[in-house]
């Protein structure tokens, strides 16, 4: 077994059980069972004691593989997905096979392909591993839990390695993002700090309109955005920026959009979860998207502080709160796709369809075959369900998901792994996919400004002045895209 020469200060002493994992391991270097003499090259020092880092405990299983423990969720030991962390002090041409034997889920993305994600010191760009060096099987060894092992050689002793579940989006990064927008004084594009988390982290409310909407007594058209309630569904922050990037742009159609319409973005509901590096909880443990119906201001206050503002605007006259999505990641299914209610009122029903059907036109990634309308009683805590009860029948809440790992292109059977672009531009789909819903789209000729053509864009009846509600031919779904996985991925250097 494995010495430890340093641990983790908040680790406790009793890591030597699988249910004993109380923090990140912190420096912590590896020694083979039995050795007295000083560390070497190639002796691997694991940490994970960094933002959004995940990784609990180590243990050498020979002098290749090792057993890695993801830390479960800050109290609540049933999460335990998102992991991210560095190796370093390896040795040239090192070969090694780690397994994580922990997973608190048994359906994975791993079976279809999906690979965990490597950055090292002098190539910091996120690459997938190779999935033929990767393996996802129910494992004797560890109470027939699900284990995900992958082998990887290390090239370069200088280099620190880093490997995570997903490309990682921290709260810094978030806040750095926010703080350079801020600084270019756009006049359409207002923050500020509608609440603040458990451990006092910053609750940011993005506005991204024409100051002319928010003067004293306007009529306001309000989309309302949220993303990362979840702490480890990182491609939501990707999505979420794609949309602030381009509404804030200087597009024709981000113009017509902040001209007609405002948009407020919560883009991080849970800051404290995506700094701890959880996966799906809050500080306290808590599943915010389960507390909706009464979010408490002190344990859940993130989600109180926005569901008062949403409830705030639904009761304003002069506000029309016409679309509510909240951006999630998801860990066993391709694409993009929504999932909306269902509501007694057929006509309601079929107009909701409306704009997921919409953005499949617009974006080859989504689909709307995998776009479902539920009334679970699983999710009546979620945001989507309990504003889909709240709101009138003007207003459409939508769950938003986009795949951990891939896309499958329709009309073929290849899957096209996501990258921090192409999530990205996910979120800049949404994003003019407003333009359709509202048909805007006469907005755009008569400013004639030459504009790069939405994709498979067909000139439809749109009328002008503006009405709101089904468009009387909207185009119909693409076709399934589900299909078989294509395990192939040139992308790795490693
Ligand atoms: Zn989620």
């Amino acid at each position: 077994m494995a010495e430890r020469i340093q641990t983790a200060p908040e680790a406790g002493n009793d890591m030597g059980n699988d249910d004993a994992i109380g923090g990140n391991v912190s420096k912590y270097m590896v020694l083979p069972a039995g050795y007295c003499g000083l560390p070497k090259k190639g002796h691997l020092i694991f940490d994970a004691c960094f933002e959004s880092g995940n990784l609990g405990r180590v243990d050498q299983v020979s002098e290749f593989e090792y057993d890695l423990f993801i830390r479960p969720d800050t109290c609540n030991p049933r999460f335990r997905v998102w992991f991210n962390f560095t190796v370093e002090n390896v040795k040239e041409s090192q070969r090694i096979i780690f397994n994580i034997v922990n997973f608190s889920k048994t359906k994975s993305l791993y079976r279809d392909g999906m690979a965990p994600m490597v950055k090292s010191t002098s190539r910091p760009k996120w690459q997938r591993l190779p999935p033929k060096n990767v393996y996802y099987y129910r494992c004797p060894d560890h109470k027939k839990n699900y284990v995900m092992s992958f082998a990887f050689c290390f090239d370069k002793e200088e280099d620190t390695y880093q490997f995570a579940y997903c490309y990682p989006y921290t709260y810094t990064r978030f806040q750095h993002y926010l703080d350079n927008l801020q600084k270019r004084n756009m006049d359409y594009f207002f923050r500020e700090q509608l609440g603040l988390s458990v451990q006092q982290r910053q609750l940011d409310l993005l506005t991204i309109t024409s100051p002319d909407n928010l003067r004293e007594g306007a009529e306001k058209k309000v989309i309302f955005i949220t993303g990362r309630v979840h702490p480890g569904e990182t491609p939501s922050s990707f999505v979420c920026q794609g949309i602030i990037d381009f509404l804030i742009s200087q597009h024709p159609i981000a113009r017509v959009l902040r001209e007609h319409l405002v948009f407020k973005i919560a883009p991080m509901l849970n800051p404290d979860g995506v700094y701890l590096g959880n996966y799906r909880c809050s500080l306290m443990g808590f599943d915010l998207n389960r507390h909706w119906l009464d979010p408490s201001p002190w344990a859940h206050p993130t989600l109180h502080g926005v569901k008062q503002l949403i409830v705030q605007m639904y009761n304003d006259p002069k506000t029309s709160l016409e679309f509510y999505i909240d951006i999630h990641a998801h860990s066993t299914m391709m694409n993009g796709f929504m999932y909306g209610n269902i509501f007694e009122d057929e006509e309601r029903f079929q107009r909701q369809a409306i704009f997921p059907k919409l953005l499949c036109q617009n974006a080859e990634d989504f689909s709307y075959s995998s776009t479902s309308f539920n009334r679970d009683a699983v999710k009546a805590g979620t945001g989507r369900r309990f504003l889909g009860g709240l709101l009138d029948h003007t207003s459409y809440c939508y769950t938003l998901e986009v795949s951990f790992y891939s896309y499958i292109i329709g009309g073929t059977t290849a899957a096209v792994p996501y990258t921090e672009e192409a999530y990205m531009k996910l979120g800049r789909n949404v994003a003019r996919t407003f333009l359709d819903y509202y048909r805007l789209n006469p907005m755009i000729e008569k400013a004639a400004v030459p504009t790069p053509r939405l994709r498979k864009e067909k000139p439809l009846p749109y009328k002008y002045p503006l009405l709101r509600g089904p468009a009387s031919n909207y185009p119909h779904g693409k076709g399934n895209k589900k299909s078989s996985v294509n395990h192939k991925d040139p992308s790795n250097s490693f």
